[in-house]
């Protein structure tokens, strides 16, 4: 007879462990709590799919940072590489974009989708949505709910990938947690990651500027280790502080940083085309009368909501001469006071802890369970990044399983 897996979690992670697994001829059923699969994955696509990174294999990986070590077994063998080829093996050729992120042609995810959820349907593996694991009654047994009530599945191997707390509509929001730690498992507590961070802007700034992009912007601070970062990019003003890809970049440093003090100090270069002294010259220009407004959009070319935050920070009946100004302009300091919460990250630090996992991501307490994804306790930007580690930590659980000792028995 064929050896059986469940894998529970129809994500990116999941799908990938089931594909390996069906590959290799085993008997694959995958369930998910949602109607249909891959829920959040489809959602990625909505702004165009960041599958992954065109950058050299080093830099990507070190973009992981204290993760590397952890990940770097796993994206050495299924990598950014891997994954664009993967995509063309389903007929969907991949782009690169300005920046590096390499995109699906089309940009969404549904194609991709589609001829992965038929190749692997081809392959034998079963879909049952809509039902929703609850736990163990033994080893080898699985309890489900789904609308017509409980239901068990038995199976020689499982794989959770259950994702994180995010996006609760698109998952089941982590509450799988306390299964896990009814057995003992031991998680890291979650974190918002890739999140925006708040901002106490006064509301008339708030009310004209919410959603305005800040294009061509200096992010720099010093991380509580002393860490001094600079980058430039984009962020978005949003109503209650900034997002946006600068945001997310920084964002685990940031949220490090308002965790140890309570708030962190951020400063923005808003004319970085331009160095302190040309911004001071260009400032000192005759001003003829003009309102500080009108002098930065004819000297600089300043205005809209760059201008604005100029203004927030600049209070009323304080001096404006033009090398304060210009001083302002250069290093603009702003206090990030939080993060929003986890509902509303587009990932999330935290999860099943390295420890309780063996290198090949079965749990220690749990012989015959791996796990993938982002359930596990890792975090990475936005850029691919995300998506890219939870393929290969899914096809590593596959594989993993097809050459244990279940796979080997069976
Ligand atoms: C808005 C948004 C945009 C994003 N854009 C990008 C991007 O462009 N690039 C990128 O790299 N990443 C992006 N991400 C992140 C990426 O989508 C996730 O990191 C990835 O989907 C995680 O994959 P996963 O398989 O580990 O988990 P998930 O995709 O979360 O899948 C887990 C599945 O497990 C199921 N489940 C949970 N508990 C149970 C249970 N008890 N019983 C049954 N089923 C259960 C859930 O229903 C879910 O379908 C984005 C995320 C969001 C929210």
């Amino acid at each position: 007879m064929r050896p059986s897996v469940l894998v529970v979690g129809a994500g990116p992670a999941g799908l990938s462990a089931a594909e390996v697994l069906s590959q290799a001829g085993w008997s694959v059923t995958v369930v998910d709590a949602l109607g249909s699969a891959a829920r959040k994955f489809l959602r990625a696509g909505v702004g165009g799919l960041n599958l992954t990174h065109s950058q050299p294999l080093e830099a990507f990986l070190e973009t992981y940072g204290p993760h590397r070590p952890r990940l770097e077994p796993y994206l050495g063998r299924f990598g950014p590489a891997e994954l664009q080829a993967w995509a063309g093996g389903l007929g969907v050729s991949v782009f690169t974009g300005t920046s590096g992120k390499v995109f699906p042609q089309g940009m969404g995810a549904a194609p991709l989708l589609e001829a992965w959820l038929a190749r692997l349907s081809r392959q034998g593996v079963i879909f049952r949505t809509g039902a929703r694991w609850m736990g163990w009654s033994s080893q080898r047994d699985w309890e489900f709910e789904d609308s017509g009530g409980a239901f068990r599945l038995e199976a020689d191997a499982g794989v959770l990938a259950l994702g994180g707390p995010t996006w609760p509509n698109l998952g089941t929001g982590g509450s799988w947690v306390s299964l896990l730690e009814a057995k003992g498992v031991t998680l890291a507590p979650w974190r918002p990651a890739n999140v925006g961070f708040t901002v106490d802007w006064s509301p008339v700034f708030r009310e004209k500027f919410a959603f305005q992009p800040l294009k061509e912007t200096v992010l720099t601070f010093r991380s509580v280790e002393g860490t001094p970062w600079r980058r430039k990019g984009e962020l978005m003003v949003t109503p209650w502080g900034l997002e946006g890809g600068l945001m997310y970049a920084a964002g685990a440093r940031l949220r490090n940083g308002i965790e140890a003090e309570g708030r962190m100090a951020v400063a923005l270069d808003l004319a970085p085309g331009r160095d302190l002294n040309r911004v001071e010259a260009d400032l000192s220009r005759p001003r003829q009368g003009r309102s500080l407004s009108t002098h930065l959009q004819k000297t600089l070319g300043l205005a809209g909501v760059k201008a604005g935050l100029l203004r927030e920070v600049l209070k009323p009946g304080s001096p404006d001469d033009p090398s304060r100004v210009a001083q302002l302009l250069k290093a603009l300091p702003l206090t990030l006071t939080g993060t929003r919460p986890l509902a509303e990250a587009i990932s999330a630090a935290g999860g099943v802890r390295w420890d309780e996992l063996t290198p090949e991501l079965e749990l220690r307490r749990l012989p015959g369970v791996w796990c993938a994804g982002e359930m596990i306790d890792w975090e990475a930007p936005t850029g691919g990044y995300l998506l890219t580690a939870c393929f290969s930590l899914g096809r590593a659980a596959g594989e993993a399983i097809i050459n244990s000792r279940i796979g080997q028995e069976t």
